[in-house]
């Protein structure tokens, strides 16, 4: 069995790191907060090359108080895409506010930046840019339409720890970037962690506020607030892992070249990389017309896939609202119909590798024979 990722291996490499924080968390009797979170916030902030680092419980806590801190509110619209997983969205109705979608560039996965002009109305406020798979959306043309609108840039790089665009990192780009430490990303808790990078002072205290009820000292709330709090032996966990998170990242690197190489003649469309950033690959994800099969197929051969994601956001039943309709984006709709992501994780082996592309090309006909999904 190939699998899609491997928690369990990382564990085995870091047991003694990882046992020694839980005994520690134990002993200080400190489960909330504290001095473990405030340490992982300062290690994190360096990490992303930012001043600010505020931890919360989860990365759909760190968008909704991101956009708060910001001061979204109801009757603003904020931009978003309609191809990433729901919470941005959720985040953004929790804010009061209306997402209103761009469509993505079906190459790339990412935020489609020649579309975000004409979704800009007097009532945009702000912009979710989501780094989706680990790859950093193109930031300049976004910043330099949200200057001239003035409209404030959210990183979601739930995806995207450690990805650079032009040299910068994810989360210090943008007015506030938010990170998920959920158990499948590249940086996983043992359980939900998150957090939100800033390099504005005011939004870093208001962010300190607003997951620790509105409280500036016990029992005195000064906003209303939320109990958002990052737990102290995620903090812990977190720290133990993060020193080895470039090497996992150069690993997944190595991997997704390699996976690149051996795909080239393969009749799926291989994941378009922007110049000038670091990719993280969180997700490995192919295109293929024929998907569903493809991935029967490969799950015959023991080796483990998954959808990422099957259905725009404009046509969940949760999230169908009045305004949109099927055929109105059509690129995160034809993606939601032929992404499969493939094994990728710092565990997985070059043999590995090789085997799902070798049982790629026996299911999927050659290049010349069938052609790749193409929506530009
Ligand atoms: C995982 C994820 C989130 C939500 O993070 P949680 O920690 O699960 O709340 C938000 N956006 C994207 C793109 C994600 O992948």
């Amino acid at each position: 069995m190939i699998r899609l990722l491997d928690l369990a291996a990382e564990y085995r490499e870091l047991k003694s790191e990882i046992d020694a924080a839980v005994a520690r968390v134990f002993e200080s009797s400190q489960f909330i907060l504290g001095p473990e979170a405030a340490a992982f916030e300062e290690e994190f902030a360096a990490f992303c090359d930012v001043q600010y680092a505020v931890g919360v419980n989860s990365g759909t806590s760190a968008l909704h108080l991101a956009l708060l801190a910001a001061g979204i509110g109801p009757g603003d619209e904020v931009l978003t895409v309609p191809f990433t997983f729901f919470a941005g969205v959720a985040a953004i109705e929790y804010a009061g506010a209306t997402p209103v979608y761009v469509d993505i560039d079906p190459e790339t996965f990412n935020l489609d930046v020649r579309k975000i002009a004409s979704a800009i109305t007097e009532r945009t406020r702000a912009i979710v840019v989501v780094h989706l798979y680990g790859q950093p959306a193109d930031m300049d043309p976004i910043l330099e339409i949200a200057r001239r609108h003035k409209l404030i840039v959210i990183e979601d790089a739930a995806q995207a720890h450690g990805a650079e665009y032009k040299g910068r990192r994810v989360g210090s780009i943008g007015d506030l970037g938010c990170f998920s430490f959920y158990p499948t990303k590249n940086l996983g808790a043992a359980g939900e962690g998150g957090l939100v990078t800033t390099n504005n002072s005011e939004y870093a205290r208001t962010l300190q506020l607003l997951r620790n009820w509105g409280e500036d000292r016990r029992y005195h709330p000064v906003l209303k607030g939320y109990n958002y709090r990052m737990p102290a032996l995620q903090a812990a966990i977190l720290r133990a892992k993060l020193p080895c998170l470039e090497r996992w990242i150069e690993v997944r690197r190595g991997l997704a070249a390699q996976y690149d190489r051996l795909l080239e003649r393969a009749a799926v469309a291989r994941p378009a990389v922007l110049p000038d950033v670091r990719h993280v690959y969180c997700l490995y994800s192919v295109r293929a017309e024929g998907r569903d099969g493809l991935q029967r197929g490969l799950e015959s051969a023991g080796i483990q896939t998954a959808v990422h994601y099957p259905l725009p956001i404009h046509l969940m039943p949760a999230y169908a609202d009045a305004r949109y309709q099927a055929g109105d984006f059509p690129a995160a709709e034809a993606c939601a119909r032929t992404v499969l992501s493939l094994p990728m994780h710092p565990y997985l082996t070059a043999e590995q590798v090789k085997q799902v592309a070798a049982e790629i090309f026996k299911l999927v006909d050659k290049k010349d024979q069938a052609a790749v999904p193409s929506v530009r």
